[in-house]
């Protein structure tokens, strides 16, 4: 294998996480994100153990798991009666079923934290306010072109510029987002703020005829962090357009109170259209590779896009360690791909599930009621349960 560095192209979750893989199996790269610095805005992140164990892998957990946030239990409530539907305990024997602990945290945390750990890494050089407009594949290597028209060569490229990515057409050609007929607002809030009847310390989904809401604490508790979801017609693209609490209040016109005292919270509301990628035909060609969401962005609702991420960073590296690039990438694509494809699949259901009315509402409230957490569990071990490479 040659020394020249990895290009990545976009310091989001993925890029960023597969930056710190490749230095630990002792590659140099170059990073290159759009923004002027690694600062997220948006929301809250369920960090569930295969997520923890890929952190672990990539020698990063020590820095994010200060601001993680331990919740008690995830509840699952009837928007309308506010019922319990569901209570899965987080404590010890979860842990000891999964191997690894599950964590809430806010996004920034996260990046910061994988931030910090690739600036001290020695090996990863991290440009900012620098755009990647197109990619190509060389018998020897990658190109990467910024905006400008500057050219940087390197062993490969990655791709990690997310749902959105411009590279991802010299592998796929034109894709865009499909939108899934959602539109999801957050909030964050002081967790003083949080409605004294919110059992803020818990991760809590509220399912509601057409929506549904989450929140949980983030940020070692400094904050609380809402996301709703309702059925609509696409909003406009981008995460920060500013929302109206009135069409929360609409949508959820029959709240039960508790859920009606979240939904009020004093604060500005961002909307963004729920979407997702069809799953793609092919995410490698010679020695450029996609990862994260630019491969395979998936709706929130098993809160899985940054694990799944995390997951490719993990992999991704594992391959490089021996064999040529272009050989890597492409077994690091059929590895990840049938995975990353059963996760977009189960988390479009599961908004179909969460969203459901009537008779469809009381058949799911029942079965919910009736299995348990095996119900949940069943769900989400195998998602759960994976491995990092050896
Ligand atoms: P992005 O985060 O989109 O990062 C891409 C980066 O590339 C950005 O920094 C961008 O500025 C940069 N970039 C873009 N284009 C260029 C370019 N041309 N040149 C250079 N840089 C570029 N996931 C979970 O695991 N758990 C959860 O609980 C969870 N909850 C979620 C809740 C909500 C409401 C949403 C919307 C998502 C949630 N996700 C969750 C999903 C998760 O946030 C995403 O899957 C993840 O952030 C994707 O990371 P990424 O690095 O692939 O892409």
């Amino acid at each position: 294998m040659t020394d020249r560095p990895f290009l990545v192209a976009g310091g989001g979750i993925a890029g960023l996480a597969a930056a710190l893989g490749l230095s630990r199996v002792e590659k140099s790269v170059r990073l290159f994100e759009q923004a002027p610095a690694f600062e997220e805005v948006g929301a809250g992140l369920q960090m569930s153990p295969n997520g923890v164990r890929a952190l672990q892998w990539l020698g990063v957990w020590e820095a994010v798991e200060p601001a993680c946030v331990i919740p008690s239990e995830i509840h699952v409530r009837d928007g309308r009666s506010g019922g319990m539907l569901q209570r899965l305990r987080l404590g010890k024997p979860f842990e000891e079923k999964h191997g690894a602990p599950y964590r809430v945290c806010h996004r920034a945390d996260l990046l910061g934290g994988l931030a910090r750990t690739a600036e001290a890494s020695g090996r990863i050089t991290l440009h900012t306010g620098t755009k990647a407009e197109s990619m190509a594949s060389s018998e020897n290597g990658a190109t990467l072109t910024l905006a400008g028209g500057q050219t940087e060569h390197g062993a490969g490229v990655i791709a990690a510029d997310g749902i959105r990515s411009t590279l991802r057409e010299a592998i796929c050609g034109r894709v865009s987002p499909a939108h899934r007929g959602h539109t999801i607002y957050r909030a964050l809030i002081p967790f003083s703020a949080a409605p004294p009847n919110a059992e803020a310390d818990c991760v809590t989904l509220w399912l509601y005829p057409g929506g549904h809401v989450v929140h949980y604490p983030v940020s070692n508790w400094r904050n609380f962090n809402i996301v709703a979801a309702i059925d609509s017609p696409p909003a406009e693209p981008g995460w920060s357009t500013l929302a109206e609490t009135r069409e929360l209040r609409v949508a959820f016109a029959e709240a039960c109170e508790p859920l009606a005292d979240v939904i009020d919270v004093p604060t500005q509301w961002l909307k963004w259209p729920g979407a997702d990628l069809d799953s793609l035909p092919q995410w490698a060609s010679g020695h450029t590779v996609l990862i994260g969401d630019a491969a395979h962005a998936t709706l929130p609702y098993l809160a899985q896009g940054a694990v799944m991420g995390l997951e490719d960073a993990c992999v991704l590296a594992a391959e490089l360690r021996s064999g040529s690039v272009a050989g890597a990438f492409s077994v690091f694509a059929s590895q990840r791909m049938a995975r990353t494809t059963q996760v977009q699949n189960q988390s479009r259901q599961q908004g179909d599930v969460y969203h459901a009315s009537g008779a469809r509402a009381l058949a799911r409230n029942a079965a919910l009621k009736l299995a348990g957490p095996s119900i949940m569990s069943r769900q989400t071990d195998w998602i759960y349960c994976w491995r990092p490479p050896e």
